[in-house]
C-alpha cells in the first residue's frame, strides 16, 4: 500500500469520535448574525466616592455589555466601561450598534485579526483611538469568546498558555472623603491583607510629598517588610516632580512606581526609567500597540500595563505583551477578570493581576486560571 493510500485508509477506517465531530464543525465556517448591547449605568449619588491623584470614581459612569451572536448558536460576551464618564457608555453603545455591528455581521468570528483590519479600515476616518478603540476592544474580546466556546477550550490554552495560575495584588488603598486620621484607607488595607493578596497598590500624588509619606508608611506598617508595596499617581505629576517624589518612593522600598506623567509624554516617561531604580509601571491610559511601540522603544517603561478595554482586546493586548517581553519588560494588567486572566496565564513576562476584594479560590495570593471553554465570564445581562 501507498504510504499516500494508507493514511486514507486509516482516516476511513478511525472511529467518528467526539474530537473529530468537533474538529470538523470548527472547520465549517460559522457567521456572525447579530450583535446585542447593554447600557450599565451608575447613576449620581449611587455609590462612594473614592479618589486617586485626579479622579473622583465611584458616582456615576457605567458600561456596555456587548454580546456577538453567531448561526453556529454560540454567542459571545464582552464589554467596555468607563469609570467617570457619564455619556460615555451611551456613546459606546451608539459606535458599537451603529458603527461596529455593519462590519462584522456575516463575517466569520474566529478571524479576529481579519475583523480587526476590517473595523480600522471602516472607522479610521472618525479615528481608531479614544472611544472607538474601546468598542472595538469589547467585540474583540467576545470574538475570543466564541473561539474558546467552539473548541471547548478556555482562552488561556488557545492562545497557548504558560501558567495556570496567575499572582494578583490588591488595588486598595484609595482616597476616600473625610480620611484625614486614614481610617477608611486602613481599613481598606486590612480587608486586602485578610483577603490573602501578597500585595497592594495605594494612590499617592492627590497632596503633598509629606502626606504621601504618611501613606506608605501607613501602608508598610499593614502589609509587613515582605509584601509588596506599589504606588500609582494616576498621570499627576510633571517631570521634575516625578523624579523628586519617584526618589523617595524608591527609598522606601516601593516595588513599582505607576503613571507619574501624561501618558503621552514617552519622553518623560524615558527620563524617569532612565534616573530611577525602581520599576516605572504605566500604560493604562495608552490605545493600540502603536503607541505602547513608542513608549517601549523609548524605554519608558518596566513594567508595561496595557487596559484590554481600551488598548484593544485580547488580539491586540497580546500583539503589545509580546513586543514588550521582547524588550525583556514585563506586563501586568489594569483591572482583573477573566479576560485579564486569560491573557496574562498566556504570558511568559506577565508579572501581575490587578484586582480587589475577595478572590474565591485565592491560594498564596494567586488566582486559578478559568478552566470553562470560551473566556469564562459572561455578564448578567440587565433585566
Ligand atoms: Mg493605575
Amino acid at each position: 500500500m501507498q504510504r499516500r493510500d494508507f493514511f486514507k485508509a486509516a482516516a476511513l477506517a478511525a472511529p467518528a469520535s467526539a474530537g473529530i465531530a468537533a474538529a470538523a464543525a470548527m472547520q465549517k465556517q460559522i457567521k456572525i448574525t447579530g450583535l446585542e448591547t447593554d447600557l450599565v449605568e451608575r447613576r449620581p449619588g449611587t455609590g462612594r466616592p473614592n479618589y486617586d491623584a485626579i479622579h473622583k470614581l465611584g458616582v456615576e459612569g457605567g458600561s456596555v455589555t456587548v454580546r456577538v451572536l453567531t448561526d453556529a448558536g454560540i454567542t459571545g460576551w464582552g464589554s467596555g466601561s468607563f469609570g467617570v464618564i457619564a455619556g460615555a457608555p451611551r456613546v459606546l453603545q451608539s459606535i458599537l450598534e451603529n458603527e461596529i455591528k455593519p462590519v462584522i455581521v456575516g463575517k466569520d468570528p474566529v478571524f479576529p485579526k481579519r475583523l480587526r483590519a476590517d473595523l480600522w479600515a471602516a472607522l479610521e476616518y472618525h479615528g481608531v483611538g479614544g472611544i472607538v478603540q474601546f468598542a472595538m476592544s469589547a467585540v474583540d474580546i467576545a470574538f475570543w469568546d466564541i473561539i474558546g466556546k467552539l473548541a471547548g477550550m478556555p482562552v488561556y490554552k488557545l492562545l497557548g498558555g504558560f501558567r495556570d495560575r496567575m499572582p494578583a495584588y490588591s488595588m486598595g488603598g484609595w482616597y476616600y472623603d473625610d480620611d484625614k486620621d486614614l481610617s477608611e484607607f486602613k481599613r481598606a488595607g486590612n480587608a486586602a491583607m485578610e483577603q490573602g493578596y501578597g500585595g497592594l497598590k495605594i494612590k499617592v500624588g492627590r497632596y503633598s510629598l509629606d502626606d504621601d509619606i504618611v501613606r506608605i508608611r501607613v501602608a508598610r506598617d499593614i502589609i509587613g517588610k515582605d509584601r509588596r508595596l506599589m504606588v500609582d499617581a494616576n498621570q499627576v505629576f510633571n517631570r521634575n516632580e516625578a523624579l523628586r517624589r519617584g526618589r523617595v518612593y524608591q527609598d522606601m522600598g516601593c516595588f513599582w512606581y505607576e503613571e507619574p506623567l501624561p501618558p503621552h509624554d514617552m519622553e518623560g516617561y524615558a527620563l524617569l526609567a532612565r534616573e530611577l531604580d525602581i520599576r516605572v509601571a504605566t500604560g493604562e491610559n495608552l490605545y493600540a500597540k502603536y503607541q505602547f511601540t513608542d513608549l517601549i522603544e523609548r524605554r519608558g517603561a518596566d513594567v508595561v500595563q496595557p487596559d484590554n478595554r481600551r488598548a484593544g482586546g485580547v488580539t491586540e493586548w497580546m500583539e503589545i505583551a509580546a513586543i514588550a517581553d521582547a524588550f525583556g519588560l514585563q506586563v501586568a494588567s489594569h483591572g482583573g477578570g477573566a479576560t485579564n486572566m486569560n491573557m496574562l496565564c498566556a504570558m511568559p513576562n506577565a508579572l501581575y493581576m490587578e484586582t480587589s476584594g475577595p478572590q474565591r479560590n485565592m491560594v498564596n495570593s494567586e488566582i486559578p486560571a478559568p478552566e470553562e471553554p470560551g473566556m469564562g465570564s459572561e455578564p448578567r445581562r440587565r433585566t
